[in-house]
């Protein structure tokens, strides 16, 4: 194992990966990538693939931003090919309050300069035709909006970018340590030995925190269980059909593989404490059951789901802030 580096990322999950690319593109001579199990392993590769650009501020619209023209412009910055959907996206209110909140929103994001169209329940329809209209009583089209159908695939364009950049992996190999000498890191600690380095980046998802602690740090984050299906095929599903988002009850779906894809944060989430020794993302208990409610609080809007068996499950872990 390499014992020297001028940047170590803790973490090979999207945001790792990224930020090791990042680090060497910029410059950064020797970044290694250091992770306690394979490389994209834990619960980057499980997520639905969605990005956003209606946000809650002005920051995270921008950030929202950079990210799409990232995955959309992968190709030219990185040399590799990545497949991105432009289908677009609706957000959907069905209840006075979440009208207001939906208008709110895209007034607002419309202001940091997104092109957000309000629309009624029949262009809706027209837009996405399995959604039904009636019940809508406010929806807003971003047609910017975009998803990732496989996001093992991001994961796996940005480890080839990684290596073309020159960056150094280090695989099933825990950081259990983090060397700090007046206030200044000095290096990171595993289980093959130091690797001496003046910066290292806590890209840890769920562990976040707790490699936080070992450099005396601490970052307050709450992992949480998230999951989502994939059905089978249904007759007359496209990819280019835009993402839905209905704001009542928190569930998004998506065209995936065919299908459809449903996913939706519980009013109550599982907390997950990754600490415990030898977990990995595979032992997240998953529970069907709560998809299955989480559909039947939209089947109205969609019925095509009411019929669709499920033909994948899988879920991970969401880092929430403790608020
Ligand atoms: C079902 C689901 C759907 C989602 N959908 C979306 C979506 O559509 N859009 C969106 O933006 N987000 C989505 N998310 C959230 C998104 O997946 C996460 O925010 C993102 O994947 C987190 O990436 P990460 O790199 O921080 O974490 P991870 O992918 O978990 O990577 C962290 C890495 O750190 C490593 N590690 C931990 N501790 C150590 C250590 N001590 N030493 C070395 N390595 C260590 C782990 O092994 C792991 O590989 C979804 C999440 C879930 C669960």
């Amino acid at each position: 194992m390499i014992s020297e580096a001028d940047a170590v990322v803790v973490g090979a999950g999207a945001f790792g990966l990224s930020t090791a690319f990042h680090l060497a593109r910029l410059g950064v001579r020797r970044v290694a990538l250091v992770d306690r199990f394979a490389p994209a392993s834990q619960t980057s590769p499980r997520a639905a693939g969605l990005f956003k650009l209606l946000q809650a501020d002005e920051t995270r619209t921008r950030l929202a931003r950079l990210s799409i023209q990232k995955v959309t412009g992968f190709r030219e910055e990185t040399g590799v090919p990545l497949e991105v959907v432009r289908s677009g996206s609706l957000m959907i209110a069905r209840t006075p309050e979440h009208a207001a909140f939906v208008l709110e929103e895209a007034r607002q994001s419309q202001a940091w300069g997104v092109d957000i169209q309000l629309v009624d329940g029949d262009e809706a329809h027209r837009l996405m035709p399995f959604l039904e209209a009636q019940g809508i009583r406010a929806a807003c089209y971003t047609p910017d909006d975009v998803y990732i159908e496989e996001p093992s695939s991001l994961l796996q364009a940005y480890l080839e970018a990684c290596r073309r950049q020159g960056v150094t992996l280090v695989p099933d190999t825990p950081v259990t340590g983090i060397r700090v000498n007046r206030g200044r890191v000095e290096g990171v600690v595993t289980r093959a030995g130091e690797i001496r380095t003046p910066i290292v980046v806590d890209a840890a998802g769920a562990w976040s925190g707790a490699v936080a602690e070992l450099a005396g740090a601490r970052a307050p984050i709450v992992p949480i269980r998230h999951q989502l299906y994939i059905t089978e095929p249904i007759a007359g599903t496209t990819p280019d059909d835009p993402i839905v988002r209905v704001v009542d009850t928190a569930v998004y779906i998506r065209p995936a593989r065919g299908g459809l894809m449903l996913g939706g944060f519980e009013p109550d989430p599982m907390p997950v404490d990754p600490r415990v020794p030898g977990f990995s993302v595979d032992d997240v208990p998953l529970d069907l059951t709560v998809l299955i409610r989480l559909a039947g609080t939209v089947a109205r809007q969609v019925p095509a789901l009411r019929e669709a068996a499920v033909r994948e499950h899988r879920g991970g872990l969401f880092t929430m802030t403790s608020d």
